[in-house]
């Protein structure tokens, strides 16, 4: 009965004209929006208009929340989304932004007293938990789609990963082939990376941090995979075909061939 109402309600706000000034915020600050056919357009003005309706949004830090922010964020979301079956991030209720970096408790933190932890993040993503994000980093990132780095995109990635229950860098797939093909390619690309980190010859592809373990190394797999698609697919083809077989979409269609930018993936750190 639940799902029915839902569902009806959902068709009720799709059936409404989508506002002008929200295809102006899209066309302002989100970099891919334009890239898009106008087929994936129409998808992704849907799933963000649902996402922006049942999420709960809270500003933190003295942030004023906007439809401006919320619209900007939930697209960038819905990128992910585009050609995967999906129930809109079901497991996320909530999501809270902040003007800037922010500190928030870590699992060592002792929660009977005030201090948080020394750790300064610009996006979070909290297993059965919110997303948390710094709306600067957001906004500059979703304005500059192949910078190679967007925070929305790894925290939701992150949140993609959960959604069996376990942190491992594999989120659900629908056969055993597939997760035995995702295990060999990730588990070979995970370890190539780590040893490029140890040898240190020259910049790595994948930021440092995607060598802590591998959910770090799936979501900023999945930066590169939307924001730097031609670099990525020369970096590790395997690794490219695995994210397009699961996300469905070849972002290589939205970028002219990519003009490699000085200074490479620029190495930004999330969590
Ligand atoms: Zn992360």
């Amino acid at each position: 009965m639940f799902g029915f109402l839902r569902n009806r309600r959902r068709q009720k706000l799709l059936a409404e004209p989508f506002p002008d000034w929200w295809d102006a915020i899209l066309r302002r600050n989100v970099g891919h929006y334009p890239l898009l056919t106008e087929p994936e357009r129409a998808k992704l003005r849907d799933t963000l208009r649902i996402f922006f309706a049942e999420k709960t949004w809270e500003g933190c830090g003295g942030l004023h929340l906007t439809d401006e922010i919320k619209i900007t964020i939930a697209a960038a979301a819905s990128l992910l989304l585009l050609g995967v079956e999906h129930d809109y991030f079901a497991r996320v209720d909530s999501i809270i932004v902040y003007p800037d970096d922010f500190q928030t408790p870590t699992a060592e933190d002792d929660w009977e007293d005030d201090f948080l932890s020394e750790t300064v993040a610009e996006g979070q993503a909290v297993y059965r938990g919110p997303v948390i994000l710094s709306w600067k980093h957001v906004l500059a990132e979703s304005r500059d789609p192949d910078l190679g780095h967007n925070v929305v995109i790894h925290e939701f990635a992150h949140q993609l990963d959960f959604l069996d229950e376990s942190i491992n860098g594999t989120p659900p797939l629908a056969t055993k082939a597939e997760e035995e093909r995702w295990a060999k390619v990730m588990t070979a690309a995970f370890a190539e990376h780590r040893r490029e980190l140890k040898r240190r010859t020259s910049p790595t592809f994948f930021s440092e941090q995607a060598g802590d373990d591998e959910t770090e190394f799936f979501a900023d797999a999945s930066e590169a995979f939307y924001c730097r698609p031609h670099d990525l697919f020369e970096e590790a083809s395997d690794v490219y075909e695995l994210l397009m077989g699961y996300y469905k979409v070849d972002p290589r269609r939205w970028f002219p061939k990519p003009l490699t930018r000085a200074g490479f993936r620029a190495d930004i750190e999330f969590s």
